[in-house]
């Protein structure tokens, strides 16, 4: 996944003016994103994708291969949807089209094999992340909203130890506004009383609030290009720790 190194504009946080601007006394329901917003993900696969290059580097210049990868990765989101598999099976896909169907069964092999680690990384939780969950649940019901694999989701919330804290999780194949409509009619809340916490303005912020929903974004060092938001969307809160959630 191309990243984008641009460090990310943080904007000073209001309390005051987050309370006035958000009518936030209503929200029953607090919605995590997981990727980035729980823990480290974004890290792993930038990785994974530098060793695929290196594998491909005899076929094409690195920045090349990171641009084709990223048009494969984009066309089969449609057909694999987000995650782990899916990103493996782009990786082959573009390596078989870069070298003309000349790369060999090993190289595949070892791709697979660079996939698979991206599969069994540690699961490395964020600064302060459990404490603000259990802070939090005492007051709201906690949901678990995340993008991705099914079973590698799974995975990496039971490996988390952070299953305990939300009484609902949502693997979600997309994150447009019709999802999230969806999800607040299944927790069975009113949009203004659904908040959603996450580290992609496209996905976590800007199709909630068109839902009618509430958000706060919790920028993350690095982000992949596809999730890179183009729209003028302002009305949602920024805050650089997920601890800043408990002191409102
Ligand atoms: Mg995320």
């Amino acid at each position: 996944m191309i990243c984008d190194r641009k460090s990310v504009q943080k904007t000073k946080f209001d309390a005051g003016n987050f309370w006035n601007m958000n009518n936030m006394e209503n929200i029953r329901i607090i919605a995590f994103d997981a990727d980035d917003t729980l823990w480290e993900n974004e890290n792993f696969y930038l990785e994974t994708e530098m060793k695929f290059c290196e594998l491909m580097s005899g076929f094409m210049p690195v920045k090349k291969v990171r641009e084709e990868l990223l048009k494969t990765e984009i066309a089969n989101i449609g057909i694999y949807g987000y995650g782990a598999k899916s990103f493996i099976l782009s990786m082959i896909e573009t390596a078989i089209r870069i070298s003309e169907s000349k790369v060999d069964a090993k190289t595949i092999q070892m791709i697979i094999k660079t996939g698979r680690d991206l599969i069994n990384m540690p699961v490395k939780l964020l600064d302060g992340v459990e404490s603000t969950l259990m802070n939090l649940q005492k007051k709201y019901k906690l949901v678990l909203a995340t993008k991705g694999d099914l079973l590698d989701q799974e995975r990496k919330l039971r490996n988390s130890g952070l299953a305990q804290y939300f009484s609902h999780v949502e693997v979600m194949s997309n994150k447009r506004k019709s999802d999230y409509v969806q999800l607040i009619q299944k927790l069975g809340v009113m949009p203004h009383e659904f908040l959603m916490v996450g580290n992609t303005v496209k996905s976590d912020i800007i199709p909630v609030i068109e839902a009618g929903g509430k958000a706060v974004h919790i920028p993350f060092h690095i982000t992949w290009e596809h999730e890179q938001a183009d729209s003028s969307v302002t009305e949602f809160i920024k805050i650089e720790k997920i601890m800043d959630l408990v002191s409102l």
